[in-house]
């Protein structure tokens, strides 16, 4: 279905971006991956997606907290590929304290993270879908972009701007075919919410399946886990004629917790 396309997935090295990565490429999707981690394990993810799906996957470990990385990756993803069809902003980290404790160069990287790199990402991208009049841009947001939660509040504050900025993109163009919509996913286990739970493991004194499932119950009604590969199938469905007229969305994948 995307056959030729080209897409950036930022923070695809791990989690959710790398689920959304994966179902990208395998509908025809040519990649750019970003993101930290180890540089053999990054090539070997690289090219193990190359092979198993026939598809260019390039490689990208622009630090999203810095403006020029962000403007940088998508002209680099543009001499490579060729232009950029799809941008999903995913990159994200957590920081959890109460307002009173909150570092504020944690709350300045979260919200040069979460938010301001998918300013600086789309803002690059924009001209080149204009011109070809088709785009796609879709930005993870958070559960926590349409509700709040205690001690997170530059995660909530960023979330909450992100979704802010997906409706405005999409206005400003939504009589072309460049789209911009947010998914809204509730707990997904990967290594940002596997933290979560090991930190509250270690507080309460429990075993960490017990704190898993005391943090399922409490906002996530289903009482499972949205999956990676989940995210992945609705950013597919968000790049499909299907979803043409589909603009300025926030979709939760929550389990039920913003229904409450
Ligand atoms: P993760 O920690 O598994 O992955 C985060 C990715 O972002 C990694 O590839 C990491 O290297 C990359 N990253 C971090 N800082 C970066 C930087 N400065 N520059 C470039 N890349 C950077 O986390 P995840 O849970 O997969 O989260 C992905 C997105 O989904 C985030 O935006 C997060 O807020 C959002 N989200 C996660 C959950 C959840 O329950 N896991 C729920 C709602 C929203």
């Amino acid at each position: 279905m995307l056959k030729g396309k080209a897409a950036i997935v930022t923070g695809s090295t791990s989690g959710i971006g790398l689920g959304i990565a994966h179902a990208l490429a395998a509908q025809g999707a040519n990649l750019m991956l970003n993101g930290f981690g180890d540089a053999a394990e990054i090539e070997a993810l690289r090219a193990g997606m190359a092979g198993q799906y026939g598809v260019t996957v390039l490689y990208d470990g622009a630090d999203l907290s810095k403006t020029e990385a962000c403007v940088a990756l998508v002209r680099h993803t543009e001499a490579q590929l060729g232009r950029v069809d799809i941008l999903v902003n995913n990159a994200g980290i957590q920081h959890v304290a109460p307002v009173q404790d909150f570092p504020p160069e944690r709350w300045d990287a979260v919200i040069a993270i979460n938010l301001s790199s998918a300013f600086h990402t789309i803002r690059a991208a924009l001209p080149g879908m204009k011109a070809r009049n088709w785009g796609r841009i879709i930005n993870i947001a958070s559960a926590h972009g349409l509700v709040a939660s205690p001690n997170k509040s530059a995660y909530v504050a960023a979330k909450h701007g992100l979704l802010g900025l997906t409706k405005v993109v999409a206005l400003e163009n939504a009589e072309t075919l460049v789209t911009c919509n947010a998914i809204c996913p509730g707990w997904v286990l990967t290594p940002l919410v596997q933290r979560q739970i090991d930190a509250r493991a270690a507080t309460e004194g429990v075993t960490v399946d017990f704190a898993a499932r005391e943090l399922l119950s409490e906002k996530q009604p289903s009482k499972r886990f949205t999956t990676p590969e989940q995210i992945g199938e609705l950013t597919v469905f968000l790049c499909s004629d299907g979803a043409g007229n589909m603009t300025g969305t926030s979709l939760p994948v929550d389990g039920g917790w913003t229904a409450q």
